[in-house]
């Protein structure tokens, strides 16, 4: 019988030391510490218990016994910290994970001291006829140390059933086995007083360590097949940091927990920032993403800068809640959408531009020009339109081509352009024609500006293909009467321009009304 025990022991022993390596090798993250930390104390109590029966003696089994001890005190907190903290209850660190270590630490002392104060064995002797081969008379305390590790199985006993309400397919198998590993050791303890209350003359196993040799079998299945410690979280991190959107993980309070690539392309300051530190520390951080309560499940537009260029992206606001109606954290994801916005402002431009000099069309003159006239009309003060007509174009055009005749029009934008004040309006009305719009001024600088813009343009060369181009225009210029409106002022300017044309081109003429 005992050469029997001791083998089963011995072969407990071997498996949950070779299943601790494993996975430690396996594995890499903050979860298995407690998993493996347990692991480690379930081999300990094995080894104990295998000391024990393999004891001759009161003292050697006794000294077997303190690691007993050592193992047993520790595996029930460390499995019970692993449980809380896979189903993600929040323990406080002062209040119950410090506490509970050191009532781990006060068993073994209690136990290990007990030869001298008598608190766990009033006396004990050597017994090879019983389950333990240390026989011993209780003390005070033993009965409190033993409840302390059946309370913290219970606790993760309900601490899964809990959260296995909630859960489904994959997730719910691996919590029954979870939940098998934590009434395993409850089971065990209950057999065995069952068994020494029924019969106790005779030799019978202690069966609690082979079955958290079992547990730990259990565990080791639910990591290798339902992936239960790493490859979801992991795989998903790398997801998250491989990701084009940018994945920012703030808590309950906008403090900095984790980001992804994209986000450090996003916000460069982002990985100096250590985890806890408030987000809005970040300069760029945008403001209306401050108040994080406020943006939930909202998209939020919001521009950087590089330099002068700006870039456009568009944010949405996450809660990530694990406990009923509480925020635990805010996942804000945030993609660039310059791409598109760049587009839209181009359609925009391209609908009030001329594509070829870059001034206003014709549709949009007449919207800024109305806009324009109704100010200078309340301020009493007059307005002038101004036509400006190629001479000859179509013989630039014949004899340098279309090209020739594409240049001299963006050549002559362009003086129109740096003629006005900024607040005129430039536009070009057809193929060779410009239209000017002039307001809040005098005829006098209306013809001034009209005869400089003419003979600037005459005066200055226009390069293309090696070549001088010299162009010359005609110019008619209009009073705008509020009484006759703007088409009307665009009409006599063409007239006075044809005036001018007829007078003998490259020429101003002001609209005479006789
Ligand atoms: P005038 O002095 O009487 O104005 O003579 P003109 O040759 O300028 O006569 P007209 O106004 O009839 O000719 C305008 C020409 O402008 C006709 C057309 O081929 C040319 N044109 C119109 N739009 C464009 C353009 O976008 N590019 C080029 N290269 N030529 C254009
Ligand atoms: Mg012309
Ligand atoms: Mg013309």
């Amino acid at each position: 019988m005992n050469t029997l025990l001791a083998a089963t022991a011995t072969v407990s022993f071997a498996a949950i030391v070779y299943l601790g390596v494993y996975v430690l090798f396996l594995c890499q993250s903050p979860k298995k510490n407690y998993f493996l930390l347990c692991l480690l104390a379930a081999s300990v109590w094995i080894l104990g218990h295998l000391l024990e029966l393999l004891s001759n003696s009161a003292d050697e089994a006794y000294t077997a016994i303190r690691l007993f001890y050592l193992g047993c005190s520790f595996a029930p907190v460390l499995s019970f910290l692993f449980v809380a903290d896979y189903c993600d209850v929040k323990l406080s660190i002062p209040w119950v994970k410090v506490p509970l270590i050191l009532a781990s630490l006060a068993c073994v002392v209690l136990q290990w001291g007990t030869k001298y104060h008598g608190l766990v064995y009033t006396r004990y002797w050597f017994d090879d006829q019983s389950i333990h081969y240390l026989g011993f008379q209780p003390g005070a305390v033993y009965y409190m140390l033993r409840s302390l590790a059946l309370g913290l199985l219970a606790a993760s006993f309900v601490i899964i059933l809990r959260r296995m309400r909630g859960a489904d397919g994959k997730h719910r198998t691996q919590l029954w086995l979870l939940l098998f590993c934590a009434a395993a050791p409850i089971i065990g303890e209950g057999f065995n007083y069952a068994q020494m209350l029924l019969r106790p003359d005779t030799v019978y196993i202690y069966i609690v360590p082979h079955l958290m040799a079992l547990s730990s079998l259990l565990f080791y299945i639910a990591v290798m097949r339902y992936d239960m410690l790493d490859i979801v979280p992991k795989a998903t991190m790398t997801a998250m940091s491989y990701a084009k959107e940018a994945y920012i993980l703030l808590d309950e309070q906008g403090r900095y927990l984790y980001s992804n690539r994209a986000a450090s392309v996003m916000f460069a300051d982002i990985i100096s920032l250590s985890r806890g530190a408030p987000i809005a520390y970040l300069a760029d951080w945008p403001p209306s993403l401050h108040n994080l309560a406020a943006q939930e499940g909202q998209d939020v537009p919001f521009t950087l800068y590089q330099g002068d260029a700006a870039r456009y992206y568009q944010a949405s606001v996450n809660v990530a809640s694990f406990n009923q109606g509480q925020v635990d954290a805010y996942v804000v994801l945030m993609h660039d959408v310059t791409e598109s916005v760049s587009m839209f402002q181009q359609l925009e431009e391209a609908a009030y531009t001329d594509a070829l000099t870059g001034l206003y069309n014709r549709r949009h003159f007449l919207e800024m020009a109305r806009m324009y006239l109704d100010r200078a009309t309340r301020s009493q003060l007059s307005s002038y339109v101004m036509m400006l007509d190629l001479d000859h174009f179509k013989l630039i055009n014949d004899q340098y081509l279309h090209p020739g005749g594409d240049a001299v029009l963006r050549a002559v934008a362009g003086h129109m352009r740096e003629a006005v004040r900024t607040y005129d309006v430039v536009a070009r009305y057809g193929g060779e024609e410009f239209l000017l719009l002039l307001t809040e001024i005098e005829q006098e600088p209306v013809m001034r500006l009209a005869e400089r813009l003419r003979v600037h343009i005459a005066d200055t060369p226009i390069l293309f293909d090696g070549y001088e181009l010299r162009v010359t225009c005609s110019i008619g210029v209009a009073l705008y009467k509020p009484d006759e409106g703007l088409d009307e002022a665009i009409c006599q300017a063409d007239k006075a321009m044809y005036r001018a044309k007829a007078e003998g081109r490259n020429r101003v003429c002001l609209y005479a009304s006789t």
